[in-house]
């Protein structure tokens, strides 16, 4: 016996379903190249414009200058650097929790709060459409894992009436492939009455939501009380790397002692989080690329409204277009590509069958012209796979 990988590649796509990397060629930006062609691009997370931004790769450079490359421990031997705590910090002021620990990515984020918190005997429910990392670290976990109907406190309460030991509830803040917020006033309602705690991953909604771009508990008022976990990353709208998670000094003490991700990995490197310090201030000072986004996705939903597309119910920068099968999105975004535009299909299994859709991303960095450019290619490629 051996592994019959070619078997398994072939089915994949046969199912529409193989994945292609697209090569960047440039840094990253609504313009870029890719394999060659020049195209302007609607699918990165770079929500505020920040991934490439003069002053953030300044500070990254003196960072370097500072620190050096490598983290070269991990934080609880000798990898813990002024320069990351100084984010720390900064970034428990920025939440207004007590305090804030910085890890290597959100996935690792994840895996390691959520196993730190809850084991064998506890309960740990899910929205059925949380991010992969939640869902993973959920299993992992070991304790009793159930997923409750998309954003549905009803639901939710069902399953916190049968819920045994320590109890999460897990959410994103934002969804990642759909872009619509989590109704927390509600689902935290819930988890509260039942004595739960719970986790918000907000990798979508900080920088974004809220006037301070404090993201999804800003938006909604939530204290940590209602929200005792919250997760938030800095690869997206904060245009660096890594990830944070938030809450009381018994919590991050409790990370510290026993999230296995984050005790046994090296820091990042240091001049990363020296340079997220910029980063955060210009989220929380530059509110025009809030005011421009919003600018953006009003007019981007108008125009795909107008040409008798189905939208979904996002305030987000994440404007999804379901088109249902995986050969119907990739040729979309075939007919896009083929006008100029980068925009990528999202299938199965990161989206539940026959829900494959164009995973349209607005950026701050994009113009309203820009977004003109992208709606009219929209109608022409809809007619086009229509017509054929
Ligand atoms: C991107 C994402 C993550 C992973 O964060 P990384 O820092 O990229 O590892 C976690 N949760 C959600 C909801 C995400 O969208």
């Amino acid at each position: 016996m051996s592994f019959d990988l070619s078997a398994r590649l072939t089915e994949r796509r046969a199912a529409h379903l193989y994945r292609q990397r697209p090569l960047l060629q440039t840094p990253q930006g609504v313009e870029v190249q890719v394999d060659g062609e020049q195209l302007l691009s609607f699918c990165s997370n770079d929500y505020l414009g920040l991934a490439n931004d003069p002053r953030i790769n300044e500070a990254f450079v003196d960072g370097v200058r500072r620190w050096g490359t490598g983290g070269g421990a991990s934080h609880l031997v000798t990898g813990h650097s002024a320069a990351h705590h100084a984010l720390e910090d900064a970034l428990a002021d920025f939440t207004g929790r007590p305090r804030a620990l910085l890890m290597s990515c959100g996935y690792m984020a994840n895996m390691g709060t959520v196993t730190a918190l809850v084991g064998q005997g506890d309960t740990v429910l899910e929205d059925r459409l949380n991010h992969a990392s939640l869902l993973d670290a959920g299993l992992l976990s070991g304790a009793r894992f159930s997923r409750y109907l998309h954003n549905d406190a009803g639901s939710l309460r069902g399953r916190l009436s049968k819920a045994q030991g320590n109890t999460l509830v897990v959410t994103d803040g934002v969804f990642s492939m759909d872009g619509d917020l989590a109704d927390l006033p509600a689902l935290c309602a819930e988890a509260t009455a039942a004595q739960a705690w719970t986790m918000v991953d907000d990798a979508h909604g900080f920088g974004c939501l809220g006037a301070q771009g404090g993201g999804i508990v800003e938006h909604f008022g939530l204290s940590t009380e209602q929200v005792p976990v919250l997760v938030g990353t800095l690869g997206k709208a904060f245009g660096t790397a890594g990830a944070f998670v938030a809450g009381s000094e018994a919590l991050i003490e409790s990370l510290i002692q026993f999230a296995r991700p984050y005790i046994y990995t090296t820091s990042q490197p240091p001049a990363v989080a020296h340079a997220t310090l910029t980063s955060l201030q210009l989220v929380r000072e530059e509110h025009w690329r809030r005011d421009h986004l919003a600018v953006l996705i009003r007019r981007f939903r108008a125009g795909v409204s107008a040409l008798g597309l189905e939208l979904m119910d996002s305030p987000t920068p994440i404007q999804p277009i379901v088109v249902g099968s995986s050969e119907r999105a990739l040729a979309l975004s075939a007919a896009l590509r083929a006008r100029g535009l980068l925009v990528t299909a999202i299938r199965p299994p990161t989206v539940p069958q026959g829900t494959a859709r164009l995973r349209v991303t607005l950026s701050a960095a994009h113009t309203e012209q820009q977004v003109d450019r992208l709606l009219y290619a929209l109608g022409q490629a809809h007619k086009e796979l229509n017509d054929e």
